[in-house]
């Protein structure tokens, strides 16, 4: 395989990874913003499950923050103790830059931590709280069984060994690469979309977050953030223009029948 068609396979693999994350665990998970046939919701769950962890409490935890938005009990602010603190420092427990920018550029700490978080789970030290706010979620049997402790590393050891077996050592590199990318761009939401310096706040909705344009093209459309805040349910979040892969996505997949009934607020929509 040449340079170019590895890049392209790359780019392909981590786009749609991170589809599985915006059109799956955020916009249909979180917010319902439009239907999936079983089959789609299924793969768009398990896709973002691959680097996202337990979409249940991925759900949770976002439903957490859009009830206390840049308040003490925001799990992610960095309006509360700083940039760093709201982009990794909330998943490790420190405010400080440096542990902060190390965690955030080791690519595969986020497994690292979910496997940490499973094995307090298993020792009672944490328990399932996020089950309470998901309820939707918990009638579905994939959704409690990704959400069994030892299930997400599990998912993730099958990564590695499917990648080692058809790349080898190139292909981990790869994975690496598609993890840092993807957990950092999910990051970026809560921290650059939440940081006043970044963007512009179109709409008044009493916390801090922005829509960041430039954001928005490497989060799948993701960086138009005030305007989700201001509408949680709308399938299109760059509701001014912009770029917005996700709801471009939700368009042909809704085009071919798999998903239906996007929602938009009614100013936005064609009749
Ligand atoms: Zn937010
Ligand atoms: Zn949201």
């Amino acid at each position: 395989m040449s340079t170019l068609e590895s890049s392209a396979l790359w780019l392909f693999c981590t786009t749609l990874l991170g589809l599985g994350n915006t059109v799956g665990f955020h916009r249909l998970l979180t917010h319902r913003a439009f239907k999936a046939s079983p089959p789609l919701r299924w793969l768009l769950t398990l896709l973002g499950a691959a680097h996202s962890g337990s979409p249940v409490f991925w759900v949770g935890l976002h439903r957490y923050h859009h009830a206390r938005s840049d308040t003490e009990d925001d799990p992610h602010s960095p309006n509360i103790d700083g940039f760093w603190r709201g982009h990794t420092g909330w998943i490790i427990g420190t405010s400080h830059p440096l542990p902060c920018i190390l965690f955030a550029l080791s690519g595969f700490g986020q497994q690292a931590m979910i496997l940490k978080h499973d094995l307090m789970r298993i020792i009672g030290q944490n328990p399932p709280t996020w089950r309470q706010i998901t309820t939707d979620l918990m009638g579905e049997r994939l959704m409690r069984f990704l959400d069994t402790p030892l299930v997400m590393p599990a998912l993730f050891a099958l990564q590695v060994w499917g990648v080692y077996t058809l790349f080898s050592w190139p292909g981990i590199a790869a994975l690496w690469l598609s993890h840092r990318t993807l957990t950092n761009a999910s990051w970026a939401i809560n921290s650059i979309c939440h940081w006043e310096r970044f963007g512009v706040a179109r709409y008044d909705t009493k916390e801090a977050s922005r829509d960041v344009w430039w954001v928005a093209w490497f989060t799948n459309g993701e960086g138009y953030h005030n305007s989700h805040h201001r509408f949680p349910k709308s399938a299109r979040h760059a509701l001014h223009g912009g770029a917005d892969f996700s709801w471009a996505v939700i368009q042909l997949l809704v085009s071919v029948r798999l998903a239906s009934d996007p929602w938009l607020p009614r100013s936005f929509r064609d009749h």
